[in-house]
């Protein structure tokens, strides 16, 4: 196969092992920076220039967007589907994980379990919002935050409502969420690949920390799940439309619930803790898979 892996440093560890797997097997693998992708969307025969020259005869494209380039990169990405480039995961599927609003309500109408969760644009009615999802204590999360900034617990009324009202006031979006206290910090990273879940991680956050990013301080380790841990991360990747997921989710006392869904999940915590090549896994499954013309929705 001759392979894009679209991505904006090849230095990273993510897209340094994807190279270095699909190589491996035999494979031709580039490596494309999305934003020196230049595109005249407008002819009836689609085509990117890369550094100037015509991108030609690639198979597949593995997307592993930045969420800071993701309106570019997936403009790139669905001109590659339009060319008729197999992608690992569809421009649509990553642009709607990406809006964590619109994944919960996606997820919601899947009936995949998830925290009670509501959202409101204007600061008049706090306490409908906070009532809505049980009151204090609640999570509220700014809708644009990732690796835990702006992900705050409130544990009580007084505390939650100055805080939604200090994120309001700044005009940023947020969602407020019920607080699941008996994941005790720690949430469960499942790495979905086709309809399997071939690895999966326990994050613990720091000492007297409720958020298990590893960026904030948290340890990753290997972890067995259960049937119905595998079930719904297999349901909340199948509902993105994501061949490709990381799913987060929190272990409560009614089963787990999905608090988030990654289009590019990172693969140095997970190889690392569980000693898996989910890279090698991310080749295989795309040798098996790949066809052209196969998009379903060609981007829309
Ligand atoms: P980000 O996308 O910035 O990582 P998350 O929504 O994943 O934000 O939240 C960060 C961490 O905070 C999670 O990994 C989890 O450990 C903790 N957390 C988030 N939401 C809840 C919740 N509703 N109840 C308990 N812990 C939570
Ligand atoms: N790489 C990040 C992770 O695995 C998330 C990337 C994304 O926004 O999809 O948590």
């Amino acid at each position: 196969m001759k392979v894009a892996v679209l991505s904006r440093n090849k230095n990273l560890y993510s897209t340094r092992r994807l190279v270095e797997e699909g190589i491996n097997r035999g494979h031709e693998v580039h490596v494309i920076d999305c934003l020196h992708c230049s595109m005249n969307i407008t002819s009836a025969d689609p085509r990117i220039s890369y550094h100037e020259e015509d991108i030609e005869g690639f198979d597949v494209v593995i997307p592993r967007i930045g969420a800071s380039v993701t309106f570019y990169g997936t403009a790139v990405l669905r001109q590659f589907e339009m060319m008729g480039v197999f992608p690992v995961n569809e421009s649509v599927a990553i642009t709607r994980s990406r809006d964590k609003l619109r994944s919960l309500q996606l997820l919601a109408r899947k009936g995949v379990g998830m925290p009670v969760t509501g959202f409101a644009n204007k600061p008049d009615n706090v306490p409908e919002l906070l009532k809505m999802v049980g009151g204090a204590p609640v999570v509220i999360k700014l809708l644009q935050g990732t690796q835990g900034i702006g992900v705050v617990l409130a544990e009580t009324r007084k505390a939650a409502e100055s805080v939604i009202e200090a994120f309001m006031g700044l005009k940023a979006d947020i969602l407020v969420q019920e607080f699941i206290k008996e994941a005790g910090g720690a949430d469960i990273r499942c790495f979905v690949l086709g309809d399997k879940v071939i690895a999966a991680m326990k994050r613990q956050g720091a000492e007297g920390e409720f958020r298990s990013n590893l960026h904030r301080g948290g340890t990753a380790s290997l972890v067995r799940i259960t049937p119905q841990e595998r079930r719904t991360a297999i349901a909340a990747a199948k509902a993105m439309g994501l061949n490709v997921a990381g799913v987060d989710l929190l272990r409560s006392s009614r089963g787990p619930l999905v608090m988030e869904v990654n289009s590019s999940p990172g693969l140095e915590g997970i190889e690392n803790a569980t000693g898996k090549n989910v890279a090698g896994m991310i080749i295989n499954w795309t040798e098996k898979n790949q066809k052209p013309w196969k998009t379903r929705t060609k981007g829309q």
